[in-house]
């Protein structure tokens, strides 16, 4: 069975005015059906404004479908009863790890979402113990987070989400306020959920460079899904990216230019080692 679902999924923004009158209706999400597997690295792309946030919070019950349907685990995030195990089946984290972080102690603030589920202490312990150990963030348990940098915070609220031991987690933006070297120690957690821990990931992100791990990309434009692919068949396509307001990585459009000045290099290359071996068999 998916992990989620989605079929035909449209949500709208109603804006009304102090009468309650509707001054305007933004269709954020427009008609997106998609599956994701059990384990898969999924990353979805697009530019500001293309609807990427909105899908996400219908990923968590958070938001309910204008239009069409979500099931998280077989789950209808439209019936009350199943919102308690969707937030559980599915985690999210967001982009402010300020707007996360509420313990004053790490372990503490990692501890709160089992103790919430109503997780036994000597479990919760347990679940702390191992949650920042995932993340790297074992050796600051005793910290106060305000003394963190941005991501340490970071991996510290994913380690919270962990914690409820969901089966999916939902990222958002997750690395949109964090310097080059939060981002890369975000990132490599990220990649560790998926790869040791086998959680299915779904990562939402501008920053090309991020999704070269993915399994599948999905890239949102006008709430649309306008390509879905691969990282290399979604990064073969400069120009339509382009087209779409995103960049491509520095080395996927090195590559790209000096393809189109008649070098024989293929598409789609993700890595500066790709380039070298492309350019040396040039010679
Ligand atoms: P993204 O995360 O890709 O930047 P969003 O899902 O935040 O996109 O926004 C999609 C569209 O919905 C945009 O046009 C945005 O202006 C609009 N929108 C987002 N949140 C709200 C809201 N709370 N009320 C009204 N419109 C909104
Ligand atoms: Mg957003």
């Amino acid at each position: 069975m998916e992990i989620v679902k989605t079929e035909n999924l449209t949500f709208e923004y109603i804006r009304r005015d102090e009468n309650d009158n509707v001054e305007g209706i933004t269709t954020a999400v427009d008609d997106v059906s998609f599956d994701v597997k059990p384990g898969e690295f999924i990353a979805i792309l697009g530019h500001n404004g293309s609807g990427k946030s909105t899908l996400a919070k219908h990923l968590n019950a958070i938001l309910h479908p204008t239009e069409g349907t979500v099931w998280v685990d077989g789950k209808d995030t439209r019936l009350e009863e199943n919102v308690w195990d969707i937030r559980k089946t599915a985690g999210m984290v967001f982009q402010n790890p300020d707007n996360q972080i509420i313990g004053q102690v790490v372990e503490e603030d990692v501890g709160f979402g089992p103790e919430n589920m109503g997780v036994p202490t000597e479990e919760i312990w347990e679940r702390v113990k191992e949650s920042l150990k995932v993340v790297g963030m074992y050796e600051y348990r005793k910290s106060s987070p305000n003394r963190l940098s941005g991501g340490q915070k970071q991996r510290v609220s994913i380690a919270g989400v962990l914690a409820m031991h969901p089966k999916c987690i939902v990222l958002d933006e997750p690395t949109a306020m964090l310097d080059p070297v939060g981002r890369k120690e975000v990132i490599n957690a990220v990649r560790g959920l998926n790869d040791v821990e086998k959680i299915t990931i779904i990562l939402i992100t501008h920053y090309m460079d991020e999704i070269i791990h993915a399994d599948r990309v999905f890239v949102m434009d006008k709430g649309h899904i306008e390509m879905e692919g691969s990282p290399r068949e979604i990064f073969s396509q400069v120009e339509k990216l382009k087209a779409l307001r995103l960049s491509v990585p520095q080395v996927t459009e090195l590559a790209y230019r000096l393809k189109k000045k008649g070098l024989d290099i293929p598409n789609g290359i993700l890595t500066a080692d790709e380039l070298c071996e492309a350019l040396k068999r040039c010679r």
